[in-house]
């Protein structure tokens, strides 16, 4: 059977899912990174449902349409901006992919890919980041049958890279 979750190397703006995560600011007006790369890719009607939104709360999501994405939705979800760990971080950015799942789940979603959240100008430290997703995505996934198939699209290759050590260290019980 193929795994339910998978990490690629690649654009996520580029993927044929039911749903993309974005990892979006506060605002819900686009920024940089993989944000302005999805509504650069989706063009303005993006921009225009992100207006009637009124923004989210970091470690919450919120779901529009794909526009010209070959996604059919995009979930956006404000990260936590990394400052030492103090701040509730870790919490934060597993309630990001929680959050997201959980409006997949209710969107009729069954294929879900993910940017590696907060791990660039927000600077979480990658390897925390990537075990944090892999093991919340997985709890998430064990209660959840009607999502077939989530997978961590990695944007370089030594973000690649922390993805598989993650979930390699997942399978093996680590
Ligand atoms: P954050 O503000 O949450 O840190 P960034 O967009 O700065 O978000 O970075 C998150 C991750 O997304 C980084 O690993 C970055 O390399 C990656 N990224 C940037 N563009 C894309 C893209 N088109 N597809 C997938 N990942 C991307």
């Amino acid at each position: 059977m193929e795994k339910r979750i998978q990490i690629i190397r690649g654009d996520i703006t580029r993927q044929a899912v039911d749903a993309i995560v974005n990892a979006a600011n506060c605002s819900l007006l686009g920024g940089g990174g993989v944000d302005g790369a999805i509504h650069r890719a989706a063009g303005p009607e993006l921009l225009a449902e992100c207006r009637t939104l009124h923004g989210c709360e970091t470690g919450k999501a919120k779901i529009t349409g794909g526009y010209r994405l070959p996604a059919k939705y995009v979930i956006h979800t404000p990260g936590p901006v990394w400052h030492g760990g103090g701040r509730g971080e870790e919490e934060l950015l597993a309630s990001c992919y929680c959050s997201c799942l959980e409006l997949a789940s209710e969107n009729g979603c069954r294929t879900v890919d993910f940017p590696s959240i907060s791990t660039g100008v927000y600077h979480f430290p990658l390897d925390k980041a990537s075990r944090i997703a892999i093991k919340t995505i997985s709890a998430y996934l064990a209660g959840h049958p009607e999502i077939e198939r989530v997978r961590m699209v990695c944007f370089d290759a030594g973000t690649e890279s922390a993805y598989l050590t993650a979930l390699a260290e997942l399978e093996a019980g680590l």
